[in-house]
């Protein structure tokens, strides 16, 4: 069992202060407390014990290989290793959260435009090592009886260790272990960053409770809100808040086929299952910055947008019914959609863990560890994540990512 978060920091000073609990934060808390080369003191600062409104906890919990960047599959295709030996990762005393993982694939489907960046994709995919298929579409009609696909070019799917899982639990596997291996959670919330010294260093962190503690370094992982922990060092990071519903509906009529991968519409309407019901969700019309706490469901969004496309896919979701719904946010890098990791060049011993838009849960286990690595020795020794440095971020020049839902 997890025990209760203390009440204020037991020491005056760390090595390490991590901004946000959630999967993240607490991944770079994992692997650093799990590294036999690393001995620092490390504080992991979390506003919100509770984990409510983390992106982590709203999450849709889904882990796929199909990207377009051989980074990003290398990080999902880490988080398939990790998940598959997660209790003996995360355990102590013999337990462990259950995951739940469920291989269920996803499925892209394209118009004649879309076929062409799946066909790219699939040979950076292929190269990784994925295993992953592209279908006709009468491959595809043969295979998914109840998808229509008179408008489709082709599709592709994911045939192994695509699927969902409990984001939940796996933020809680980190944290289990790494608190038993003796990372420190506080609550609270950090509010400043003092400089000082030779060069622009980070020498303290001021709480909202009004305890300053001296580190030698901070890690950003304040998922959405990032951007105000990166301007507290006067830092720009282009991520945003984006506002991300899930509908969750049941189905009287069974469909008649195999269990429904993710599947993605050329829309970006995307479903799956989530037994006994099923989940799904589109990028909004106005896709626009909001606010840090706002979690209003946009009811108009199932109506006009999300059920049309689901009956026109699949014409046995012309009987359905909503069950629940909920918002998260995206932190939403608006240079190129993809996370920007490691130090800052002006401020050399913050760095960040920022910006993973849809795609951040099955990538803390892999970001962790390679963070843990830039940390612990001044070099990525597994996974390569230089290409996502905030270097790109003061050249704007983009490392886009296309293939984001
Ligand atoms: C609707 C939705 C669906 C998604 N689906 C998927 C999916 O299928 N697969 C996938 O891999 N990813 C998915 N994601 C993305 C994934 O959930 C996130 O990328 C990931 O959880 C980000 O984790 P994080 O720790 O960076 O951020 P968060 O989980 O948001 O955690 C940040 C934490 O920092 C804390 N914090 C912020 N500021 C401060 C401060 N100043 N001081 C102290 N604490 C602070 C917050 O309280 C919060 O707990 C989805 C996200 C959403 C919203």
């Amino acid at each position: 069992m997890i025990g209760p978060a203390s009440t204020g920091p037991s020491r005056s000073g760390y090595d390490t202060v991590i901004v946000g609990g959630a999967v993240m934060g607490s991944s770079v808390a994992y692997w650093l407390s799990e590294n036999p080369d690393f001995d620092g003191p490390v504080l992991v600062v979390e506003m919100d014990p509770t984990y409510e409104r983390s992106s982590t906890t709203l999450s849709e919990a889904s882990i796929r290989h199909q990207f377009s960047e051989a980074v990003n599959v290398r990080l999902s295709m880490f988080a398939t290793e990790f998940i598959a030996d997660f209790h003996e990762n995360v355990q102590v005393n013999g337990e462990s959260p259950d995951l739940g993982f469920r291989d269920t694939g996803y499925l892209f489907l394209a118009t004649g435009d879309g076929m062409e960046v799946l066909r790219e994709n699939h040979e950076v995919q292929l190269s990784c090592g994925a295993e992953v298929a592209l279908l006709t579409p009468g491959e595809l009609a043969n295979r998914f009886g109840y998808l229509f696909v008179d408008d489709l070019a082709g599709a592709s799917l994911g045939l192994r260790h695509e699927g969902t899982l409990d984001a939940y639990s796996m933020m809680r596997g980190f944290q289990q272990r790494a608190r038993h291996n003796g990372i420190e959670y506080v609550t609270d919330q950090v509010v400043g960053l003092r400089t000082g010294g030779a060069g622009s260093r980070i020498t303290h962190v001021e709480l909202a409770s009004g305890t300053v503690v001296a580190c030698d370094r901070v890690v950003n992982c304040a998922g959405p809100r990032a951007r105000w922990v990166a301007d507290l060092v006067s830092l720009p990071l282009p991520v945003e808040p984006r506002i991300r519903g899930a509908w969750v509906f049941d189905c009287r009529e069974e469909l008649d086929g195999p269990t429904l991968p993710l599947t993605i519409d050329i829309n970006g309407m995307h479903v799956r299952t989530e037994p006994p019901h099923y989940l799904a969700g589109i990028p909004p019309a106005d896709d626009v910055e909001v606010d840090p706490d706002d979690f209003a469901v946009r009811r108009d969004e199932w109506e006009d947008l999300i059920w049309p496309a689901l009956v026109h896919r699949i014409p046995a979701f012309e009987r359905i019914a909503v069950t629940h719904s909920w918002v998260g946010h995206y932190a939403y890098n608006t240079l190129d959609r993809n996370a920007v990791v490691g130090p800052a060049e002006a401020v050399p011993n913050f760095y960040f863990c920022n910006g993973f838009s849809g795609h951040g849960l099955q990538q803390s286990a892999g970001v962790g560890r390679a963070l843990s690595e830039l940390l612990t020795y001044g070099e990525y020794r597994t996974i390569d994540l230089t290409a996502m440095g905030h270097g790109r971020i003061m050249r704007g020049e983009p490392f886009l990512e296309r293939a984001i839902i």
